[in-house]
């Protein structure tokens, strides 16, 4: 196939072309322009626009070269309405010569820069120029400029593309009347039109990437993205699971023992679960909701689910504070029903990490733990479901090392998945993300909780924020106190706790205050979040540590310094940590201004919003999807063309297409994912 031929070139340049990805002729077609040059039209020097790039037209008057402040080519140019220097700090002998010629022929240079007003008057620096000849025409279409890397030029791009173009197959993949009635243009029609717009189309449309041709392109990508990860989760379908049928037992008696009602949200999540957990297929299933959503609850449910059906389960969280909150939790809830729960973190002594690994191979029902759950040495009789909670946190690898643990206990088959987010993230960009999962989402919070008020307070008003703490302290709460975060240093960051304790005991020296950090013990970290659970501590100074899944219900109070360093989910998750109880309670945002503008409007939605959808949304309108997903991490590769914002709408088209393609046309989609993905395809796989 013509398609997918190598690219003949020369070895540098296919070097080249390999670091922006492009390998074949296919992927020559889809190298598409970046932005277009308006070389259609020539302004008269006078009434050039400063500081966008313009064209004009001009003859040489004066060549030299100059040497200070440095050595240099300076041109001077003029035409009817004004003159011109043109300013070279590159330049090669023959351009001298060129350019002199042209002086006296009394030839006009065609240039294309940005005029800017500089010493001698306006000014071009390295400006793209030819020489022409008397009334040569102009172009009659707006230039495609390309993605580059150094040593590719412009040139060199649009002479391969061209013939690419020429010789590729670009047959239409898809249904020619859908596409029609979705206004979307064929996809010859598309690529041919953005390589090379014939003249009349609109400039606006194209730059802003607003064309139904470029919308024919971004649909295609997002297709060939969403045919990918389905066709991966298809596959694993493929495998055969342990279907984990109860009659709800034991389910029934966990929640006799609760001191709550589930919520319908909750109801509903739980009975998508349970469904999946019966087919004899291994669930892949995110469950999305927002910090305090009570997802834990969920979780012990379909837990109890598999150990009814007589299967293990292994609850894995990121961070050994969690881990040991879940594990302290789950106990209570199992251990009066009967049910033998282990616990296995990386820190626990040689001895007892051996006598929980005979547990795991043995008898334990619901093992907790850290990704030590994940690592060599420890082997699960009967693994049957696999509970990852803050499953973000976790790298791929660490999951799919989850994934494959199942597949070494006695029946060979992988162990059934629920993961679970409390970094809420939008739809569309859910839907494209974790295409290859099903996704649950909690959208209701339980009732009776108190709404958290936040404050923005500057830091010169620390006093009033001192004596706020007193106050809820004084009422029978406890309070937070979240020091300054230090990315760059771990170092830095221990000293910026110990600091924040110090100057904290000084100040509240009647109160007692406790302190964690990352740089403690495990069972010192547990020990101060124990005391401070069990009310022995009044103020908690902490790092980010606290961030997940912390659950002190008397805790109403929580102050983070230097909230403008933190990032929105990250404030979001920090701020969950209170408002769990029956209690008003307080989350006081401490800034030091001034803040930048976009520190400001940071902070205005986490002060304006308390949904964390809400809050995702707009983070995500802020910052882009590629810092959300972190899809290098996730394993997708970045969309290239398409934005998951502003083309929502493709993404809930291409996710119905790719459902029928993959039933109704095999081989189109082969088609289509060769022309997208080619090679690459093989990187999603792993
Ligand atoms: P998250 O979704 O952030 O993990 P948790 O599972 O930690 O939330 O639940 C937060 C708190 O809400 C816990 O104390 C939990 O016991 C409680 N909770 C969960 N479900 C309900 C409910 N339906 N009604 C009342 N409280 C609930
Ligand atoms: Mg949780």
């Amino acid at each position: 196939m013509l398609a997918a031929e190598a690219i003949k070139a020369p070895p540098a340049i296919l070097a080249r072309l390999k670091k922006l990805g492009v390998l074949r002729g296919d992927d020559l077609v889809l190298h598409l322009p970046m932005r277009y040059e308006d070389e259609t039209q020539v302004a008269p020097i006078a009434q050039a626009p400063a500081g966008v790039p313009a064209q004009v037209e001009a003859r040489v008057i004066d060549v030299s070269v100059q040497f200070r402040p440095r050595r240099q080519l300076v041109v001077r140019v003029e035409d009817e309405s004004g003159d011109l220097v043109l300013r070279f700090l590159n330049f090669y002998g023959s351009q001298t010569k060129q350019l002199e010629r042209a002086r006296d022929d009394g030839r006009k240079l065609r240039l294309f820069g940005e005029i800017r007003p500089g010493f001698l008057g306006a000014e071009m620096v390295h400006p793209r120029y030819r020489v022409v000849g008397d009334n040569e025409a102009l172009p009659q279409a707006l230039t495609p400029v390309y993605p580059t890397t150094a040593g590719l030029s412009q040139n060199v791009l649009r002479k391969l593309i061209a013939p690419a173009l020429a010789q590729a197959d670009l047959s239409e993949l898809l249904d020619a009347r859908w596409c029609h009635a979705q206004a979307l243009p064929a996809f010859d029609e598309a690529v041919q039109l953005l390589h090379a717009p014939p003249p009349g189309v609109p400039e606006a449309a194209l730059q802003q990437r607003t064309h139904p041709a470029w919308r024919r392109i971004k649909f295609d990508e997002i297709l060939a993205q969403q045919l990918s990860l389905r066709r991966a989760y298809l596959a694993r379908r493929q495998q055969g699971a342990v279907p984990l049928r109860a009659a709800g037992m034991l389910a029934r008696r966990l929640l006799a023992s609760l001191p709550f009602k589930l919520t319908g949200a909750q109801r509903r999540v739980i009975a998508e679960i349970s469904a999946d957990l019966t087919q004899p297929c291994p669930m892949q299933r995110l469950l999305q909701g927002d910090v305090g959503s009570g997802k834990t609850i969920v979780a012990a449910l379909a837990a109890c689910q598999a150990i009814e059906a007589g299967y293990q389960v292994a609850f894995m969280a990121p961070t050994e504070i969690l881990a040991e909150q879940h594990y302290l939790k789950l106990r209570g809830w199992f251990a009066p029903l009967g049910i033998e729960v282990g616990w296995l973190t990386g820190s626990l002594k040689k001895a007892a990490k051996q006598a929980v690994q005979l547990q795991v191979a043995g008898s334990a029902q619901l093992i907790v733990g850290t990704h030590a759950l994940i690592q060599e040495g420890v082997d699960f009789a009967r693994l049957g479901l696999a509970i990852v909670d803050e499953q973000h946190r976790f790298g791929v690898a660490q999951r799919l090392e989850l994934r494959k643990k199942g597949v070494k206990s006695a029946d060979a088959l992988p162990p059934h998945q629920l993961m679970m987010s409390a970094t809420p993230i939008p739809r569309t960009l859910a839907m494209s993300y974790y295409a290859d999962l099903d996704v649950s989402v909690l959208d209701e919070l339980p009732p009776g909780r108190r709404p958290i008020r936040t404050k923005l307070v500057a830091d010169s008003r620390r006093a009033e924020v001192i004596a706020r703490v007193r106050g809820a302290i004084s009422a029978g709460r406890q309070a937070y106190w979240v020091c300054p975060l230090i990315e760059e240093s771990e170092k830095l960051q221990l000293q910026t706790a110990l600091e924040t304790h110090a100057a904290l005991s000084a100040e509240l020296s009647d109160l007692r205050i406790g302190l964690v950090h990352g740089r403690l013990k495990i069972d010192e970290k547990a020990a101060a979040m124990a005391a401070f659970a069990a009310g022995q501590c009044d103020v908690l100074v902490a790092t980010t540590v606290i961030e997940v899944g912390v659950d002190v219900p008397n805790a109403s109070l929580m102050v983070i310094e230097h909230a403008e360093r933190f990032g929105l989910s990250q404030l979001h998750q920090l701020r969950g940590r209170v408002g769990r109880g029956a209690h008003d309670s307080v989350c006081v945002l401490l800034y030091q201004g001034p803040l930048s503008e976009t520190a400001r409007s940071r902070l205005k939605i986490i002060f304006e919003n308390t949904d964390g959808f809400e809050i995702a949304r707009q983070d995500l309108h802020l910052r882009g999807p590629g810092e959300f997903v972190g899809s290098r991490q996730s394993g997708v590769p970045l969309l290239r063309y398409a934005d998951l914002e502003s083309d929502a709408d493709l993404v809930e088209l291409a996710r119905a297409m790719a459902e029928q393609l993959l039933r109704e046309a095999p081989e189109g989609v082969r088609l289509h994912l060769t022309r997208w993905l080619g090679s690459r395809e093989d990187l999603l796989k792993a």
